[in-house]
């Protein structure tokens, strides 16, 4: 059976604990990952100190070097990491190049670090004082990766922290651990010391022993709001610099002046592309009246029919399996719940099988309508491919909806009228906004972060904000005096006699 270890100095320890890694296509178990515990922590943290005071001491344009080639290295792999990734996620190929694209993109951004890094400078801000500013980096940095997105979120964190100057240790999911530490081999590839960037792998035993550590000074988390909450607290507990991105229930908003055409293709892809398991997913569609909502269910029932589901490696999949046998079991849960809670099932994926792959994980769309806010199967996230339609009487139940559910990630309005759409973006209490956009991902150049439970601490990931999560500021007020009175300090320019 392979075994995917830890990526560190030195010799691995013998493991105590491992746990499975699935192939969700087959059913199988297809690797195992080894868990570390608080000694392997202590072996990694001690390397980091060795290695980053070199590392911030190399001027940021050699830092950007690195950065530059270890792009091109993901590019030049680019297939073989989202193979790696499809197989133990189980999204569809495509997807995972996806993954791989837009950590990249972080990657691209952090390859202009010289730029960003530079301070701020105010000459005479009193009689012959001036002020500035530096930003240093903190020293190690830790990041906490879900399952869902095992190559992007680990780059959106480390690629930032390293080029500030950072050392990194990331423990990404054990449910699909091989791609971040493939990441991790090409960094060094690419002219990283080695230890600058460790993977760790592990469960609670090895994040309690991170946020417990008294060496690492900042830890940024992506996963579920219970854990996200979790780790903020502790981590305050502890004196860290925390941010904590948690769960999502992102709505859709779909005004009557909205393409239809339009929407259900975006909703096609946005809610069960990756069978809904992204965190920008749109797993609820909220109609505006009953005449909107019911043209639309009658789009989008051939639209979700015709999806198909298959192996992640199948190219003419729309989507795959989800990622362990216990989640497809939660979803279907869920779905049952719905049931029960009085909502009326369209399209049932219960009890999903592929042919010749019955053993995988897979569940087959749907789509539940007459949802309402105060049924549990709205208010949790599902994160599976299922679109729940929860009808808005007017455009002030549609903006009420997204601002008072629990998660706050992303939202999204699908309309032709700029009034109404700006009138949204500017009221709804919800961190990511999409004008006839379905998934509003920022760019590597702007900022990522949901509000409310699907986001603790007020700094986002990447861009110009991750820069200052892993650097801290330093501000000089200097003043030179010219020695005055006798001369016997006076400013004298130094000459080459
Ligand atoms: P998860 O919370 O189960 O796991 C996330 C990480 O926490 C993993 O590394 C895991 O090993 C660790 N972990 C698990 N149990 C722990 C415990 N008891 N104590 C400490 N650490 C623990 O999340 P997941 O299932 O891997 O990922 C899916 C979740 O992540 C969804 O809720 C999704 O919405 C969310 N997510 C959020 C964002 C965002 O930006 N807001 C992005 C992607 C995913």
């Amino acid at each position: 059976m392979r075994q995917v270890d830890h990526f560190i100095v030195g010799e691995r320890p013998a493991p105590t604990r491992k746990a499975n890694v699935w192939n969700p296509s087959t059913g199988e178990v297809q690797a195992e990952v080894v868990l570390g515990d608080r000694d392997l922590l202590e072996r990694v943290v001690a390397t980091a100190k060795e290695v980053q005071p070199a590392w911030a001491a190399t001027n940021p344009q050699k830092r950007a070097r690195v950065m530059f080639r270890f792009k091109e290295l993901i590019e030049a792999n680019m297939q073989e990491l989202a193979e790696l990734l499809s197989s133990e996620h189980g999204k569809v190929v495509d997807d995972a190049k996806g993954d791989v694209q837009r950590g990249l993109e972080v990657i691209e951004f952090a390859c202009g670090i010289p730029q960003v890094l530079k301070g701020e400078y105010t000459q005479g801000a009193g009689p012959g004082i001036d002020v500035y500013s530096m930003r240093q980096p903190l020293g190690i940095g830790a990041g906490i990766t879900p399952f869902n997105f095992p190559a992007m979120i680990p780059m959106w964190m480390f690629g930032m922290a390293i080029a500030a100057g950072n050392a990194f240790i990331l423990k990404p999911s054990e449910r699909d651990p091989s791609v971040p530490v493939r990441l991790a081999e090409l960094f060094v590839e690419a002219g990283a010391p080695e230890g600058l960037l460790q993977v760790v792998h592990g469960d609670k035993e090895m994040v309690d022993a991170m946020i417990e550590h008294p060496d690492i000074p900042a830890i940024s988390f992506v996963g579920s709001s219970d854990i996200a909450h979790y780790i903020y607290r502790r981590g305050a507990e502890f004196h860290k610099r925390v941010q904590a991105f948690g769960g999502a229930k992102n709505h859709g908003i779909v005004m009557p002046d909205a393409d239809l055409d339009q929407v259900v293709n975006d909703l096609s892809g946005a809610a069960f592309g990756s069978a809904g398991e992204r965190c920008m997913a749109l797993p609820v569609v909220v109609p505006v009246g009953d005449e909107t909502a019911d043209r639309l269910r009658e789009k989008l029932i051939p639209a979700i029919n015709a999806l198909r589901v298959g192996v992640s490696n199948d190219p003419d999949a729309h989507y795959g399996p989800v990622v362990t046998p216990q989640h497809k079991e939660r979803i279907e849960q869920w779905i049952t719940t719905a049931e029960r809670e009085g909502s009326e099932i369209v399209i049932d994926g219960r009890g999903f099988t592929l042919q010749g792959h019955e053993k995988g994980f897979f569940v087959g769309p749907t789509l539940i309508d007459h949802v309402t806010p105060n049924m549990s199967s709205y208010k949790e996230e599902i994160f599976g491919p299922v679109l729940q339609i929860v009808r808005a009487k007017d455009f002030e139940e549609a903006v009420r909806l997204p601002s008072e559910h629990q998660y706050g990630n992303g939202v999204a309005i699908f309309t032709r009228n700029g009034h109404a759409a700006r009138e949204f973006a500017s009221r709804v209490n919800v961190g990511m906004v999409g004008v006839n956009v379905p998934i509003p991902v920022p760019v590597s150049y702007h900022t990522f972060g949901g509000w409310k439970r699907s986001g603790f601490g007020d700094i986002d990931q990447y861009g110009t904000e991750g820069l200052q999560f892993w650097t801290k500021k330093k501000k000089i007020t200097q003043r030179w005096p010219d020695g005055g009175g006798d001369g016997s300090n006076a400013f004298v320019i130094p000459t080459m006699s």
